[in-house]
């Protein structure tokens, strides 16, 4: 079968004398399993065990993120190796040579782990109360269904922006005469407008086809029939849309985060010696170098696109122009290109090629600004560390995510010129890097991040927190069931 249990399952008897066993199926990338695995942490807390559905080459990722003597297993099911587009071995997009041209014949193939998932799920015990996978495995829907388990989709997307766009899909906004760049009101949120480049092609053109389109048709096509969703988000940040989406039908949308905002310490607060045994790992040279712009006093932006974005040699050098030109200090994050720029901006520029851990970075006192492509968890992430942003988004729901940023929340100033299809001008960046890290428009945004970020904080809160509540009364929902004991 192919499934591979590589920790024990502990059983964990929640204070109600009942067992709760909840399982995971994140999306192999990074931006839908880490959320996803910080949702373990909440789940765990809550003592509800954990089954985490994986490929093998994506399994180190997820077992390095669970805490020591967590009661969670992880189940492998391989991922097949004969996709005619897909280079053997690649088992998660970010690993893609090409997410643009390659992403739709990656997603579809993961209907191939059906069978296997569905033999793996028929053995487990305690039998599972709900199942929490990923809108892009829309399959496991109709596993969910088989089987009889309340199934939540997780898509790692805002309220704003799945609001958003299927307002503007039901009214079709995006078949008028306006041009890619002309603001068009979308009529069911006053003030809101969007153009119809913020949008993927299939979106735009009446008679759409191809792989990609096959892969929207599956994944968002047909009405869901599953339980509800999970929203990474906290109602205090967008309650317009979140408030929209649960009037909408006999699905709930439940708000519980931010997700980044679980801690592996709240994990074993019953295990705190698990923790406290931990060797502290050395500061990574990126942080030394944080800590000393920090003693000098400095205020770094730190700049990253997130795991997938692709960026050509052009945009790199107009970028590296733009930070050298605008003056400041910062830290950026690059997946390839930059060569050069270091040695040219002498102590005031690092460049990484390498993982980091983003939330770390953006926590760090010296942090004053974020150059984003406002992927939804870089926002998040930037809204708890009260850290304002420059959006330039790039890509899926991105230049949504970046209007949210800029005109709905004011957590964030777009960066002119970009966009889906846009490019940016060295000028533009720096223009705009100047005013986020020392302008009048940056300090206001500056304020909201850092009133979001208690916001946020207060939603996580354990006990009044929205978030908080919103996540025990899903649980107690979904756990307390005379179902559960099959
Ligand atoms: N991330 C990280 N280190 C890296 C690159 C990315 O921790 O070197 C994390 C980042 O903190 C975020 C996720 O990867 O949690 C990326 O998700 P996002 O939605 O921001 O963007 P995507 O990669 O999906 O475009």
């Amino acid at each position: 079968m192919g499934t591979e249990v590589v920790a024990a399952v502990t059983e964990v008897i929640p204070a109600g004398g009942s067992v709760c066993h909840a399982v995971l199926f994140p999306f192999m990338s990074k931006g839908h399993t880490i959320p996803m695995l910080h949702l373990a942490r909440l789940l765990l807390r809550r003592q509800i065990s954990l089954t985490i559905f994986t490929t093998p080459a994506n399994r180190p990722f997820i077992a390095a993120s669970l805490p020591a003597g967590a009661a969670a297993s992880i189940v492998e099911l391989p991922f097949p190796h004969d996709i005619p587009e897909i280079p053997a071995g690649v088992e998660s997009t970010d690993k893609l040579p090409s997410v643009d041209s390659l992403f739709p014949h990656f997603a579809l193939a993961t209907e191939r782990l059906r069978p296997d998932f569905e033999s793996a799920l028929e053995n487990l015990r305690p039998w599972p109360s709900f199942m929490v996978s990923d809108g892009f495995l829309w399959w496991t829907e109709d596993s969910a269904e088989k089987f009889g388990i309340p199934r939540l989709v997780f898509h790692g997307m805002s309220n704003h922006a799945a609001s958003v766009s299927r307002a503007v899909a039901g009214d079709r906004l995006l078949f008028g005469p306006e041009s890619d760049d002309e603001l068009i009101a979308v009529t069911r949120f006053p003030g809101v407008r969007v153009c119809k480049s913020d949008f993927e092609e299939t979106a735009r053109t009446p008679d759409p086809e191809g792989p990609f389109y096959d892969f929207v048709m599956k994944a968002f096509g047909a009405p869901s029939r599953s339980y509800g969703y999970v929203m990474n988000s906290f109602h205090e940040f967008e309650p317009v849309f979140a408030d929209h989406l649960n009037a909408l039908g006999k699905q709930k949308y439940y708000s519980v985060g931010p997700l980044c905002l679980a801690e592996v310490d709240d994990v074993c607060n019953n295990k705190k010696e698990v923790v406290l045994a931990a060797k502290p790992k050395p500061k990574p040279a990126w942080i030394q170098w944080l800590d000393e712009k920090l003693a000098e006093g400095k205020s770094v932006l730190y700049v990253a696109f997130g795991s997938q974005a692709e960026i050509s040699e052009e945009q790199l050098e107009e970028i590296a122009r733009g930070l050298e030109d605008s003056e400041v200090d910062f830290l950026w994050v690059i997946r390839k290109g930059g060569g050069g720029l270091e040695e040219r901006v002498k102590g005031r520029g690092m460049i990484v090629g390498e993982w980091v851990d983003q939330k770390g970075i953006l926590g760090h006192a010296s942090v004053g600004g974020f150059l984003s492509h406002c992927g939804w968890n870089s926002v998040m992430e930037g809204v708890c560390a009260g850290v304002p942003m420059l959006a330039w988004p790039m890509m899926a729901e991105q230049p949504l995510n970046a209007r949210m940023v800029a005109e709905e929340v004011k957590v964030g100033i777009r960066v002119e010129g970009s966009g889906r299809t846009g490019f940016v001008r060295r000028g533009a960046l720096e223009n705009a890097v100047r005013e986020l890290m020392a302008g009048e428009k940056g300090k206001e945004v500056r304020r909201n991040a850092k009133e979001y970020a208690k916001k946020a904080r207060k939603a996580m809160e354990e006990g009044n927190g929205s978030s908080w509540k919103t996540l025990n009364l899903l649980i107690d929902e979904l756990c307390n069931k005379e179902e559960d004991a099959r």
